[in-house]
This record gives structure tokens, sequence and C-alpha cells, in this order.
């Protein structure tokens, strides 16, 4: 494991470094068959990603392995992707929705884990963006076509998934080598690696076989009041099947009725994608690495390798210090491992071994000082920590928007110039970056001139920046809209604690770390060019929150109030200009607050509704395999 990110906030993190992430994750994925983390936490990168740059190009193929294709290849019916759930609560709660009796059928398929791909008779396409694919007619001769009652050679019309066959996998391809010599991970990465082959003559030759696996050959039935109780049944019956899968399709089986519910820019209203939860197995728990966090010590299960779907894990999270102490972890244990869908795998339980050893430590494994166990963290307070350091002024880094300076060369300032704060980095010259191992004269200029670009910066990039735990860049912007940076380092607890969003638990980190940081503010405040948040133009902006579970993702819905003029916001305040609720009447905490400060409160339905809602933004769409066939009973929507 390369790196341990709070998904939930990536606010810290840079749209290049966000950019960078999903390429890797991608390349993890698919290339090197070594996923790292979630689908859901791919997810929420992309949508970070939107929220920084709604246009940046990477949001249109994302998820995909490169192809290598001839050409572009518009589709006549576009492919859209299908909106997941991860559990039967989430699947039953979507089908209630549209369900007009208790008889309402549905019809469930399984959900490839491949390549999806339209061929019309005589071209074969990747989805693509949905719209338009890449021709990879030259691929068919090493595909055969599997769809209801004809199993051949690809030549007629089909839209599915290019898969490995499990059995296939199993027996063919235990012989079959890259270019390297060595062979495939994984069905997955080897349908990447071949479809990403200019030339496929190689592949012909050790007689490697793809399947297309049309979409409608295999489907099961069944009614909403039997939904719950068939359930098992049907996910044994169709995870048995010989293809690589990742999840299941359930749509409403009533396709006029499907149709009429109609379908958003992104995913139609009667189908969804249910994703498979993970798959368990035993192991020995070796060792416990100890990984550093700006604020916290995270443990990392060194395991004896086990295989969980065709992946080796070798590594696990453990969470946290209080995780250990609650399950009672020892190095020693025989331990459950769960792989959910392609997430970091997590230990689930331990089995006392026959020899024990303690898996918390007491030392900080880095500058020997004596840990603090703050519930549910262990953390090493010493402020001359190399490791904390590295990892605080690397989050410093990131929130100020020095793009360019990494983990390895933040190491190289603080081991050979002796770098120890954002405020050291703001005074390096180019003769000290020179000096560093990597660089040369253009690349010092450049860093040199990024350094000194970050000097304008903003308060609450500033206050970001001083790692306050919890006060990443969204909050630290929606504290300072209320505040000026002066005004908040004069707040008490009581006072800090009533702003929206921040509570007593982090009024009293604000406090403290203000405080404590008070000199260094200071300091560092001579070396900026600070841009006040409150007042600002951009902040005169109407703003608007959103509150509830709604069809779309919330990002969607921002972008439309971003073309009406809005600018929207996480908290309800008494500056917010307006509330938009799923449900008015759920009495959720920011509604009453809303009612509290006098907040317009409006519902989505009637504010999508209150002024021609036509500027829906494009929303970023992951893995491929959730791109699914749009089936005919949509036709006439983008034709061509
Ligand atoms: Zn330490």
């Amino acid at each position: 494991m390369s790196e341990l990110i709070d998904y939930k906030n990536l606010d810290g993190i840079s749209e290049n470094e966000i950019a960078r992430l999903i390429e890797y994750h991608d390349k993890r994925y698919w290339e090197l068959g070594e996923p790292e983390i979630s689908d859901e936490e791919y997810d929420l990168l992309a949508r970070q990603l939107e929220k920084l740059n709604p246009d940046h190009p990477l949001l249109l193929r994302l998820g995909s392995p490169s192809v290598a294709g001839t050409g572009k290849v518009r589709h006549k019916k576009p492919m859209l992707s299908l909106d997941k759930a991860y559990s039967l609560e989430e699947l039953l709660e979507w089908a209630k929705k549209y369900v007009r009796n208790p008889d309402e059928e549905f019809i469930i398929q399984p959900k490839y884990d491949g390549i999806s791909a339209n061929f019309d008779g005589s071209v074969l396409a990747t989805r693509g963006d949905g719209e338009e694919g890449e021709n990879i007619t030259d691929k068919i001769p090493l595909i055969e076509l599997e769809s209801a009652g004809y199993k051949g050679p690809l030549k007629r019309q089909a839209r599915g998934e290019i898969v490995i066959r499990n059995d296939d996998f199993k027996t063919r391809y235990s012989s079959i080598t890259k270019k390297d010599g060595n062979p495939y991970k994984n069905s997955r990465n080897a349908v990447a690696g071949i479809m990403g082959l200019k030339d496929i003559a190689d592949m012909k030759r050790q007689n490697a076989k793809l399947t297309f696996v049309d979409y409608e050959m295999i489907s099961e039935k069944v009614s909403f009041h039997e939904f719950r109780e068939r359930w098992p049944a049907i996910l044994e019956n169709l995870e048995n099947l010989p293809y690589p899968m990742d999840g299941l399709v359930v749509k409403l089986a009533d396709e006029k009725y499907s149709e009429s519910l109609g379908f958003t820019a992104h995913h139609p209203r009667g189908q969804i994608a249910f994703k498979f939860s993970g798959v368990r197995k035993t192991s020995t728990l070796l060792d416990v690495e100890w990984s550093f966090g700006k604020n916290c010590l995270t443990p990392v299960a060194e395991l004896e390798p086990v295989e969980i779907g065709g992946i080796t894990i070798r590594h696990a999270t453990l969470h946290n210090a209080q995780n250990i102490k609650d399950k009672d972890i020892k190095i020693g244990d025989t331990i459950t491992v769960e792989r959910a869908g392609d997430v970091i795998p997590y230990v689930i339980n331990a089995i006392p071994g026959e020899t024990r050893k303690d898996a918390l430590i007491s030392i900080c494994p880095c500058c020997k000082a004596e840990l603090v166990f703050e519930k549910p963290e262990l953390r090493c307070v010493n402020p001359e920590c190399f490791e904390t350091r590295v990892q605080r002024l690397l989050a410093a880094v990131r929130n100020i928007g020095i793009e360019r300076l990494g983990e390895p060369n933040i190491r190289r300032m603080m081991t050979k110039l002796n770098v120890k704060t954002l405020r050291d980095i703001f005074e390096l010259g180019f003769d000290d970056i020179v000096k560093l191992e990597g660089f040369k004269e253009k690349s010092a200029n450049n860093l040199v001139s990024e350094i000194k670009n970050a000097r304008k910066t903003t308060d609450f990039q500033l206050l970001a920046s001083l790692n306050i735990q919890g006060i990443g860049k969204n909050l630290a912007k929606s504290i300072l809209t209320e505040y000026t940076l002066d005004g908040l380092r004069k707040l008490d607890i009581e006072k800090l604690s009533s702003i929206d969003g921040v509570g007593p638990e982090r009024a009293f980190a604000i406090e403290k770390e203000l405080k404590d940081q008070s000199v260094f503010i200071d300091e560092l405040l001579q070396c900026v060019e600070l841009a006040q948040t409150k007042g600002s133009s951009e902040i005169n902006l109407p703003t608007i929150c959103f509150t509830g579970k709604m069809p779309e993702k919330r990002s969607y819905y921002e972008g439309i109030a971003k073309s009406r003029g809005y600018s929207p916001v996480d908290t309800v305040s008494s500056e917010l200009s307006i509330l938009v609720a799923a449900d008015i009447s759920s009495g959720s905490s920011k509604i009453e607050k809303a009612r509290a400060f006098g907040v317009k409160l409006i519902s989505l339905d009637e504010w999508l509704s209150s002024s021609g809602n036509t500027a829906a933004p494009v929303s970023p769409e992951k893995k491929n395999d959730d791109f699914m066939d749009l089936p005919l009973f949509f036709s006439g929507n983008s034709e061509g």
C-alpha cells in the first residue's frame, strides 16, 4: 500500500494530485491487476476531481483501460452508466421508489467484470465515453460471442462485455505469457493487457481467447414481494456462473414503464447496479507496520500471503489502535481478511495463535518518543518527530497549493536543507533547491517560481495548512466566510463551537492550535500575501446548500446551482441564501437550522422546476464495467 488517504475528506489535495491518484489507481486496477482502493473510494476521487474542475479531460475516460484502437466509433445508441447500490437495503430502497404494487417484477442479470463494447454487425467498439468508443474490430479474431442460444465467432450484433471466462483463465491462460514472459495476474488484467496490444499476432500464436458475453444472455426474474427472500439464492446462482463478475444489474421488468421513468444525464431510473461485497479468507498475522499520517499512526497488517479473488494479499489495514484493542488482535494470530470489491483488504477478526506477540506499540518507531493514545488513534506528539513532520509538511504544502512538491523532495529538503515548516519552504531560493538530488537548473527554477506563486494565497488555505485536526480546506473556507483570520484567533471555545460545521471537538482543536502555533502563524503571515475570504466577491454570490438523499450525486445539483449563479456550500449558516431539501418534512438538522435562521427552504423538485433546469453538467463516470447497454426501449435518445 503506497498511500493511506482519507477519501471522505479530499479537500486538502490539489486537482493535479487527484488526477495523478486516479491515473495511478487506473494503472493498478487494469495494468497491474493490484487495485488498492475500493470502487467507492475511486468514486470519491472522481467526484472530487469533478468538483475541482468539471472540464478535466480525465473525467471522460475514467476507469477505462487504454485500448489500442484503430479510430473512434460513434455509438448509434449511447451506452449509459448505471447508478450503484452496495447493499440489499440500498437496492430495496431504490426498488421501493418505483414499484407500483407488490407484484412488480424485476430482471436480474450479472454485471460482468471486463470491457463493455458494442458490435453492430461489422464494427466492434468499446464503450469509451458512452457516446464514442474505440474501434477494436481488429481484435475480433481472438473473440468468441456467447449470446442466447449461440456460441461462436463474433458475427451477429450484440452489446456486452469482453471478458475471459473463469475456466479459460485457469487452463488456457496458465501458459499464455505477456511480452515480459510473465503470466497475467487475473482475467481483468489479461483482458486489459490484450486489448491494449497494437498487434495481436503473438496472442493468436499463443491461442488466447476472449469471450464477448451478450448482456441479455442470462437473467432471472423476481417480483418485489419475494425479492428479499429469493435474493440469496439468486446471488448464489449468478455468482456461480463461469464469468468474472463484480455485481448484478437489477432492472424493472416492465420495459414500457421503465422507459416512462426516463433517465437523467447519467443514469436510467429504471435500472441499478448492485456491487458484490467482500470475499473472506484466513491467514496469519506476521507483523504490524505503522504508517505515519499527519496526526496519527495507522497500523497495517503484514500477512502470510493469501489469494483472494485472484489477487495475492500481503497487507491489510487494521484501521487504528482502538480496533486492535477491541478485536484483541496479536501477532501470530490466525486472522480473517476481507476484500470487499477491490477495497484495501481489512482484518475482520482474530483467533489466538500458539505464540502471541503484542501488536500495539508504545514507542514511536521513528523518534522513539512515548506515543499517546487518543482514542481511537496512537499519536506521536513529539514536535521533532521526522516522519510526523514529513506528513504534516506534505499536507501543508498540498493545502497551500505547491503542486510540484511531493514526499521524496520534502524528505530531501528536510534532511539536506534543514527544512522544518512551510515557512522554511517559502524561504528557499534557487541556490538551495538546485543542491537537492534530482534538480537541474530548469526544474529548480520551476519549483522556485511555484513556491513564490504559492505565497499569494487565501486565508482559508493558510488555515487548512496548519494541520488542525478536522479542519480541511472546505471547512476552513466556510469558517473564514464568517470571520476574518484575525477575528478567528480572538474567539473563545464557545463562539468557535457555535460556528456551523465546527462543534465542540474541533473548536477545542482550533483554539489550542491557534494558540500553540501563534508565533508560527505570525511568521507565516510575514511571508504570504493573503486574500481574505470574508466579504470577497466570490463569497458574495448567493449560497446554496443541499440536504437529504437525492436521485443524483450531489455534484450534479451543485453543477446546476453554479450555472444558475449560486455558490454551493456544505453547511447551513445564517448567511445561507437557500437550502434545497430532498424531503422538506424530514426534519433533518440542516432543515431545522435553516428554519431557525430563517433561511429560504425549498424542495428539490420545486427548485429544479423553478428556472428551466437545462445546464446539466457532465458527470464523471467510473469503472467501465458499470457502463451498461442502453436497452432498446430507450431508443430515441441521442440517436446517432
Ligand atoms: Zn515520533
